[in-house]
């Protein structure tokens, strides 16, 4: 697909390119923000399979900048942006008007407060350019090694010698945006996606402060309730949501986790990482007989319209009748009983926001603006190499 019919098809690929965000992901964050309030005296993050760098270009102009993205400075700027597209679709609108694509600069908030001790750092397979103010590290969220790299890059004084894995100066906020390359194969995709999201969660259990939040992609499939309920041990809230910009037809959408709730005694331990064998399960089960699962439904307010929690409603699995019920895959092993809960479903970002499953029409001049950060090591970079070194897809003409 070119990048014409791209723009055109993807408007927030668009988007993207035109207010200089690395990936068009930025809006996926930026409207889970608007939705919970995520960035809230929030001054230390980490951000899991961080590259290009969309979403740490979000936590630098929040938190370094000091930039606003609440709901009306988005909201406003949202309406900006479709107040422009009207424009340039109606036909007698004076050709000056029609402007070819431009970066602009999007800032909306004309008195940005940068906050104090801001630490983010960013980590991913791929390099990622260099953003100032965030220490970006190469590594694999899977592998143990990365927690005490995590560490440092958190603690200077950091000692693995005489630390244990959890951060001595933990943080607010963890997020990942992690996603392996996508086979086609279903449920192979879910699975590996599962992987990441559990290493992701145990990068969290050792650097989360009480009190902090974790937010992750997830790929919707069969037994996420499942991960939701174990999310549960943890997190005194969690929810599933789907912003405006993650297309309908996807499986994707993100997990938001509010307050973050050890249980008494727990100790992260990458030696006994969560996901695999039965310390999960048997979590679940110790913490569900002291605080029962609490399943909050969402109710829409008549007057005003908005979405409220019903007062929680405490109510164990049991009762709920959702209890041991048999589960063959995720974490637990074939002979694992465990718990099923339902995390409410929210879909964020304001309903005249574009649509991400449709195509816009474009002006004719419309010119396509190359990606503010083409990637720096893709994984298919070596195949381009070779194919251009036998001279392109066809091979050499016979005789040269
Ligand atoms: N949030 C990013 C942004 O806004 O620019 C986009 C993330 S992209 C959808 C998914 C990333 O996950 C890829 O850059 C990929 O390299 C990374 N990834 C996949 N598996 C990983 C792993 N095991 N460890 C670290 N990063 C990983």
């Amino acid at each position: 697909m070119g990048k014409s019919s791209k723009d055109k098809r993807d408007a927030y690929y668009r988007l993207a390119k035109e207010q200089g965000w690395r990936a068009r992901s930025a809006f996926k964050l930026l409207q889970l923000d608007e939705e919970f309030n995520l960035f809230e005296n929030v001054t230390r993050v980490v951000d899991l399979c961080a590259a290009p760098g969309s979403w740490s270009q979000v936590l630098s102009r929040v938190l370094i900048k000091g930039e606003k993205f609440g709901r009306c400075a988005w909201q406003d700027r949202e309406a900006k942006f479709r107040q422009q597209m009207l424009k340039v679709f109606s036909s007698d609108e004076a050709p000056e008007q029609q402007k070819p694509a431009v970066r602009t600069d999007t800032s909306v908030d004309e008195n940005p407060r940068p906050r104090g001790d801001v630490k983010i750092v960013s980590i991913d397979l791929q390099p990622i350019s260099p953003l100032p103010g965030i220490i970006t590290l190469r590594a694999d969220i899977t592998h143990p090694a990365t927690v005490p790299l995590l560490l440092k890059a958190l603690d200077p004084d950091y000692d693995p010698e005489t630390m244990n894995q959890q951060a001595s100066q933990p943080v607010d906020l963890v997020i990942s945006d992690g996603a392996p390359d996508v086979t086609g194969l279903h449920d192979l995709d879910i699975y590996v996606q599962s992987q990441l999201l559990f290493a992701a969660l145990n990068l969290a259990l050792c650097v989360l402060k009480p009190g902090g939040k974790f937010v992750a992609k997830i790929f919707r499939g069969r037994n996420v309730d499942l991960l939701y309920a174990q999310l549960k041990i943890f997190f005194e809230k969690v929810y599933v949501a789907k912003p405006r910009s993650s297309r309908a037809s996807s499986v994707e959408a993100f997990i938001v986790c509010i307050n973050f709730q050890p249980p008494e005694g727990f100790k992260a331990s990458l030696e006994e990482p969560l996901g695999v064998g039965s310390r999960l399960p048997r979590m679940l089960a110790e913490r569900n007989a002291v605080v029962p699962i609490v399943a909050p439904v969402l109710m829409q307010d008549s007057e005003t319209g908005a979405w409220n929690d019903t007062p929680d409603r405490p109510q164990t699995a049991d009762e709920s009748g959702i209890s041991d019920v048999e589960v063959d895959d995720l974490s637990t092993g074939p002979q694992d009983k465990d718990i099923r809960w339902v995390a409410p479903f929210v879909a964020c970002g304001d309903l005249s926001a574009f649509d991400s499953d449709a195509s816009y029409k474009l002006p004719e001049d419309h010119v396509s603006l190359d990606p503010v950060q083409p990637p720096t090591a893709p994984p298919y970079k070596r195949a381009i190499e070779l194919r251009r070194a036998n001279g392109g897809a066809y091979g050499k003409p016979p005789g040269k």
